[in-house]
């Protein structure tokens, strides 16, 4: 009898952060951002991010599509925030693991408000629309490695 309830408070949890996504704006000096899409379904998500140090000081998207896109990257941006690139992208090869079924993964939870789409990977169709967040994240942090160099070649012209 419990496994009903629990199903339908996941799907609670999906449509209220697809109603009221986290961190849905753009960011004043952010230092990378990623678009990515996904044509099947005609989801879109625009990400920002303003690093520091290496950890996500700030992250933020637009985006437009069905609801476990928008409720993916709206509980991805709360998860990775304050986190380290290399965090972020451990916690995206976790979420991966969870979209193939590991219900170790599903259980942890550190994953906070993500394990609400561990049914996501009953549906293969909706799995990539699931991990277009992730995608838009692990898009962005890579452009930022670029815009670093760049800033190190320009200092040293300067030099
Ligand atoms: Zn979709």
């Amino acid at each position: 009898m419990t496994e009903p309830s629990l199903t339908s408070l996941y799907q609670q949890l999906i449509l209220e952060h697809y109603r009221n996504p986290r961190n849905q704006s753009e960011i004043e000096g952010y230092t990378a951002e990623a678009h990515v899409s996904n044509p099947v379904c005609g989801d879109e998500i625009c990400i920002q991010i303003r690093l520091a140090e290496d950890v996500i000081k700030e992250i933020r998207f637009v985006g437009k599509g069905c609801s476990i896109s928008q409720a993916s990257v709206s509980m991805m941006t709360s998860v990775v925030k304050g986190k380290s690139c290399d965090q972020a992208i451990q916690l995206a090869g976790r979420f991966a693991d969870m979209m193939k079924g590991n219900q170790e993964v599903a259980a942890d939870i550190s994953m906070g408000d993500l394990r609400a789409l561990r049914g996501v990977s009953k549906f293969p169709v909706r799995i990539k629309c699931a991990l277009l967040g992730f995608d838009a994240l692990r898009k962005a942090l890579q452009k930022d490695q670029d815009v670093d160099r760049n800033v190190y070649s320009k200092r040293e012209m300067i030099q």
